[in-house]
């Protein structure tokens, strides 16, 4: 045996058979470690951090607030936040108005419906906020999602992935997300005076920790700044792309025609999934005149302002959409002569009610109403109509067009977007540069600004707003 077959030596083997037990050992390690969930159960408790904590009426009821962080267990889990959206939908809790009733049979059922508190939470300490992103830094012994030091979004939108929904692909209406009344909460910390704090829906936000569930989590691995990826996985971003790009609700065929009613930082997340998705033809619609121009720049090939077209904005939108050619027999679109034009293959409803008057331009309906019974009509034969507005009273719609029209209809939550499947490809869209954050991201604050901000956000002075740590 010559020298070098010393791989075959006595020495070689006893060499690599050390170095094969060492991989062994390290992957069986591993593989005990993936068993508890990646990591030893991690606890931190008695930490304090500073939140705005609601409690009670009035336009004071949202303070800035120390509390102290409860024991970690189960499927909970800390994150250290970096940034999070401040939501539209929190107007009303977190500045503590209240929007003005609808009249008699328009009254809704649930106040949750015009941005009001969730039944029975007033008295209750609530951090509020609609998640964001942060950093993990600690997780209950359960959880397997994602581990220490993973950078991740709380999503407003969970995914249990064992509810009906969930299995049957609509993680958007997963049965979590009603379990957000006051009997369902879970306390994570405590005021000074002993009085428990719970996170607002699960997440909470508007704090240095959000303290939620596994499964309003999902990792994102991503080095974009704060801002950007704040913006992109922020319930309006996810929302708007969700309805033009996850596929769950609606397809959205490249060279299509979108139209998008309400262009706040959802619709112009919509405006934007239409120009990922390929339409040719991308209807931007709103009242304001700043919101118009920003859409134009993400991707809208023409904006229409419901004010000045009044009575004739459904049949603006047939005509930009009716196509090179009406010809029977040659591809014509009109549904037989009955409604000229043709409508848009794809709809999303993005108005919403105002919750204050705003102190730009105000919307024709400031319940909501009419632009959604606008978004249905705007529709093609055969089109679809996804709605993300949350309304004040009840939608009336032409019975014949409703009944054999052939507008499908989608009620989606978060657009339809499946968290764990469509997040991290939103995130994608936003590193490949597809995706533009800025020009929605128009106010940037910290902790100690939220309130100011906030009414910017509600007053519609700004697109939308992010607390970044
Ligand atoms: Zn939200
Ligand atoms: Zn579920």
């Amino acid at each position: 045996m010559s020298s070098d077959t010393s791989d075959l030596s006595r020495r070689g083997l006893l060499k690599k058979g050390a170095a094969a037990a060492a991989g062994a050992a390290a992957i069986a390690a591993g593989a005990a470690a993936d068993a508890q969930g990646g990591q030893a159960p991690a606890v931190v408790t008695g930490r304090t951090f500073r939140a705005w904590v609601s409690r009670g009426t009035g336009p004071k009821r949202t303070t800035l607030q120390d509390v102290k962080l409860r024991p970690v267990t189960g499927r909970m889990v800390v994150v250290r936040t970096e940034a999070t959206n401040l939501c539209y939908s929190n107007v009303g809790v977190v500045l503590g108005i209240q929007a003005a009733p609808p009249s008699g049979a328009n009254a809704p059922a649930n106040a949750a419906a015009v941005g009001g508190t969730l039944a029975g939470t007033d008295s209750m300490a609530l951090i509020q906020g609609h998640g964001g992103i942060g950093v993990v830094e600690a997780v209950g012994p359960e959880v397997r999602r994602v581990q220490v030091g993973d950078r991740v979004c709380v999503s407003g939108t969970p995914q249990c992935g064992s509810c009906y929904h969930c299995l049957r692909g609509r993680a958007d209406i997963c049965q979590l997300l009603g379990r957000n009344l006051a009997s369902d909460l879970i306390p994570v910390a405590d005021l000074r005076d002993g009085t428990p704090v719970y996170s607002n829906s699960h997440i909470g936000g508007l704090s240095e920790l959000m303290v939620t569930w596994e499964e309003w989590i999902v990792p994102v691995v991503s080095k974009a700044s704060n801002v950007d990826l704040g913006m992109v996985c922020s319930c309006v971003s996810v929302a708007g792309l969700g309805a033009t790009t996850s596929g769950t609700l609606a397809t959205l065929a490249p060279g299509s025609a979108v139209a998008v009613v309400g262009c706040g930082p959802l619709g112009l997340s919509a405006v934007q999934g239409g120009r990922i998705g390929g339409a040719s033809i991308i209807i931007g619609i709103d009242p304001i005149k700043a919101r118009r121009d920003v859409a134009l720049k993400v991707g809208a090939t023409h904006v229409l302002d419901p004010n000045v077209e009044g009575d004739k904005l459904i049949e603006r939108v047939r005509a930009l959409t009716a196509g090179p050619t009406n010809r029977a027999w040659a591809g014509g679109r009109d549904s037989g002569g009955r409604r000229s034009g043709a409508g848009a293959d794809l709809v999303v409803e993005a108005a919403g009610a105002e919750f204050v008057r705003p102190k730009l331009e105000s919307g024709p309906d400031p319940s909501g109403i009419l632009p959604m019974q606008q978004a249905y009509q705007m529709a093609s034969a055969g089109g679809h109509v996804i709605t993300t507005g949350l309304v004040r009273g009840t939608i009336t719609l032409p019975a014949f067009l409703f009944a054999i029209g052939g507008v499908t209809h989608s009620g989606g939550q978060a657009g339809g977007a499946n968290p764990m499947r469509d997040i991290p490809r939103f995130v994608e869209m936003l590193h490949a540069g597809r995706y533009d954050p800025k020009l929605l991201a128009t106010r940037v604050v910290g902790l100690n600004d939220v309130l100011g901000a906030y009414e910017e956000v509600a007053y519609r002075t700004t697109i939308t707003a992010l607390m970044v740590m």
